[in-house]
């Protein structure tokens, strides 16, 4: 092996602003707060310094970007490679006429508040969204009608190489819940488009959506949202309930008994235990209504036996 193959990942990285953490937990940056840790963390202070990390990393390095992980399991055995996260200094805001450009690290909330208090309507959905643009761009995120697609006006992302592009609409190929976007593209940053509005009606439709959500979703649990996409023309939920799911649990694993489609972790739970309970939901509906559920929480890295020495 040579000498470069005997170092750390760590030990091969170039000197950067941001930071680089070894074995950094990836529980603490999951809304479910679960699973194993990245074998090397990088919190880019920019672009420049993302950019150059990517320049340098080896091509067998696999790398994983993360939001505020409101929609991921992360497995027991952690995350093999380089694991990113954009924040502070990817969460800019700013408008320029009737277009509202963000960070991919701004959290949704953020943006859609910023559109409002420049009485920008259309943003309204991402209140219900906890998470980051980078996460809602790349997952056609959407709620109360409307979703990514229906306003997005271009972003820019960056690929493993460390290459800036700029993206369309139609080179995400949107459809429900999901992007056509590679995996190791990164994005950026992105420009949505929004319409003149006034701020107090704007204002009045985010707090509709967000007290119906308070409502309907066992919110301040640690859960990644709804687990299942809908079936096209039916509810996740409704088939989870009528498969009798509804509050079934595994340890400290459960079906929420507020919103079936959400699973929930009442402190002990191994991602091993959430995606079982997950999986057996899947196969009672399956066996019940003949519909097979989609995953819409997506999972990141092995499972504990998996897990390298
Ligand atoms: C209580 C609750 C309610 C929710 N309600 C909704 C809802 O109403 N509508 C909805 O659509 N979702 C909802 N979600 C799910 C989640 O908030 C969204 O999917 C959100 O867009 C995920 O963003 P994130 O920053 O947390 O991404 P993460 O969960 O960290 O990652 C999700 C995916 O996005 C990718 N990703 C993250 N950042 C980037 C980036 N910069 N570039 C490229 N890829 C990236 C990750 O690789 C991963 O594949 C809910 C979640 C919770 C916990």
């Amino acid at each position: 092996m040579r000498a470069e193959e005997r170092k750390s990942l760590l030990e091969r990285m170039p000197h950067v602003k941001g930071r680089l953490v070894e074995n950094a937990s990836l529980s603490r940056l999951s809304w479910f707060r679960t699973g194993g840790n990245a074998e090397l963390l990088f919190e880019p202070a920019d672009e420049g310094d993302l950019v150059k990390v990517l320049r340098h990393l080896p091509g067998s390095v696999p790398i994983t970007v993360i939001g505020v992980g409101s929609n991921l399991l992360v497995r027991d055995g952690g995350v093999e490679g380089l694991v990113i996260r954009l924040g502070r200094g990817f969460a800019d805001i700013c408008m320029r006429g009737n277009v509202v450009n963000a960070g991919a690290g701004a959290m949704d909330v953020h943006v859609a508040k910023a559109a409002a208090k420049n009485g920008l309507a259309g943003l309204e959905f991402l209140v219900g969204v906890p998470g980051t643009i980078g996460g809602a761009v790349r997952m056609n995120a959407g709620a109360y009608g409307r979703e990514i697609k229906d306003v997005l006006k271009h972003a820019h992302a960056v690929d493993r190489y460390g290459h800036i592009v700029e993206l369309q609409p139609e080179d995400f190929d949107y459809s429900y819940r999901h992007s056509a976007l590679d995996d190791s593209m990164i994005v950026l940053k992105a420009s949505f488009n929004a319409s003149i509005g006034d701020e107090e009606k704007i204002l009045e439709r985010m707090r509709e959506i967000s007290s119906t959500r308070a409502e309907s979703q066992p919110l301040g649990t640690r859960t990644g949202g709804s687990t299942f996409k809908n079936p096209e023309g039916q509810h996740a939920w409704e088939l989870i309930d009528k498969a009798g799911c509804r509050g079934m649990r595994i340890g400290d694993a459960q079906v929420s008994e507020k919103h079936c489609n959400f699973l929930i972790n009442h402190g002990g739970a191994s991602a091993a235990d959430l995606e079982t309970l997950g999986e057996k939901v899947r196969s009672r509906v399956k066996e019940n209504s003949g519909v097979e559920l989609e995953w819409e929480i997506r999972m990141i890295g092995s499972p504990a036996e998996e897990r390298k020495p």
